[in-house]
């Protein structure tokens, strides 16, 4: 079971803020199997025993959320220049929510959303390996005498402007002329765009369509809960 601060316990069982939750624990209104613990640091099991006020207390259980992303939508949890892609998650408690790999304004597509940072972590760390797939739509046609040498360059790595390693190797499959699949299993800023621009193309258009083994499956806008299979598949 994962542990966690006594203060976010707190947070995730009761309705105060952190700042109530700190406070109180430090007036010693909180016992954990039976002791007072002022200490709001304190790792915390989801199993203990947790009592405020003589309640035990219970976690509300962490959400996880896949959202079909439309265009001109921004996933940032405040409207910009776009609507934030919150306004689609209609929940309580929306704002404990955050995006687990953003996608930019013009992009669609797979959108996770959850309150577990662990889990994100786990999706989002490259040392994970977690597969991305972009459905890209592409300014310039891909020749078919091209397509070897563009599928090994994108396998190698490419040098972007102003990063320090190569992008990780990543699968580039030509659909047609104008729209292939790419595969990453990293998340730097505009990446696949970046990518493109690098090999002298143009992207026009993109669409996260499957997050490690998570095809979307949801209508443009909609948003379904993932399942516990779905879940622990990316412990
Ligand atoms: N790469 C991009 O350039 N943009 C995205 O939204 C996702 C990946």
């Amino acid at each position: 079971l994962p542990k966690m601060r006594l203060d976010k316990f707190l947070c995730k069982s009761t309705d105060n803020t952190r700042a109530e939750s700190i406070g109180l624990i430090e007036s010693g209104q909180v016992r954990v199997n039976g002791l007072v613990i002022v200490t709001p640091q304190t790792q915390v099991h989801e199993n203990n025993s947790i009592m405020l006020a003589g309640h035990r207390l219970v976690a509300r259980p962490s959400r996880y959320i896949m959202l079909h992303k439309p265009l001109d939508t921004l996933c940032s949890n405040v409207d910009g220049d776009y609507p934030s892609v919150m306004n689609y998650i209609n929940v309580d408690r929306a704002e404990d929510l955050h995006i687990t790999g953003r996608l930019d304004a013009d992009t669609t597509g797979l959108l996770l959303l959850t309150d577990d940072g662990r889990w994100s972590f786990n999706i989002i760390n490259p040392k994970f390996h977690c597969e991305k797939t972009y459905r890209v739509t592409l300014r310039d046609p891909i020749d078919k005498g091209d397509i070897d040498e563009l599928v090994s360059r994108f396998e190698l790595g490419l040098q972007l402007q102003g990063e320090k390693s190569l992008t990780l190797p990543a699968k580039l499959e030509v659909i047609t002329p104008h729209q292939v699949l790419l595969t990453l299993s990293e998340g730097r800023y505009h990446q696949v765009k970046r990518m493109f621009f690098t090999v002298g193309n143009r992207v026009v258009g993109l669409h996260r369509q499957q997050v490690g083994e998570l095809s979307l499956d949801v209508e443009l806008s909609e948003w379904r809960y993932l399942t516990a299979d779905e879940i622990s598949a990316f412990n």
